[in-house]
């Protein structure tokens, strides 16, 4: 069976992500979070990430890691970015998950989240969406 890929670049196309397009369209991979790092890192309201196994994203280009040790839990979490454009590609917890939590934004197909993570960060005036599972942090 052949895997249809869908691929996602950053701003100036030096770094690009492949992932799988079946992954990719289901709402269940996809989440927002709200926490402080995810603003700062991106300059946004909340980070919009696809949750998929690290094996499944291919990576082409060398984005620069930045390694984030101011999280609530103490576990380092690598930010990896473009260093020419500045460009979110992903997050990692390296000693956790084998989960990558690739930044879609970068990405045409813009699939709806399915969970709003750290909702406690999130402004009042900014709504949920609907239909969609909200935690004040992170379920465990
Ligand atoms: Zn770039
Ligand atoms: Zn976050």
């Amino acid at each position: 069976m052949t895997v249809n890929l869908v691929t996602g670049k950053c701003l100036c196309g030096q770094i690009s992500v492949s992932v799988p397009e079946t992954i990719l369209k289901q709402s269940k991979n996809v989440g927002l979070c709200y926490c402080k790092n995810c603003r700062q890192t991106g300059g946004c309201l909340a980070s919009y990430n696809l949750y998929l196994p690290e094996k499944d994203a291919i990576i082409q280009g060398e984005p620069k890691i930045y390694l984030d040790s101011n999280t609530t839990n103490g576990q380092i979490i690598q930010r990896a970015f473009c260093e020419n454009c500045g460009s979110p590609i992903y997050g990692r917890n390296p000693t956790s998950s084998r989960l990558i939590a690739v930044k879609l934004g970068i990405f045409d197909e813009l699939t709806k989240p399915s969970i709003a993570l750290f909702c406690k960060d999130r402004p009042e005036w900014n709504r949920l969406i609907d239909g969609i599972q909200d935690y004040d942090i992170m379920p465990s």
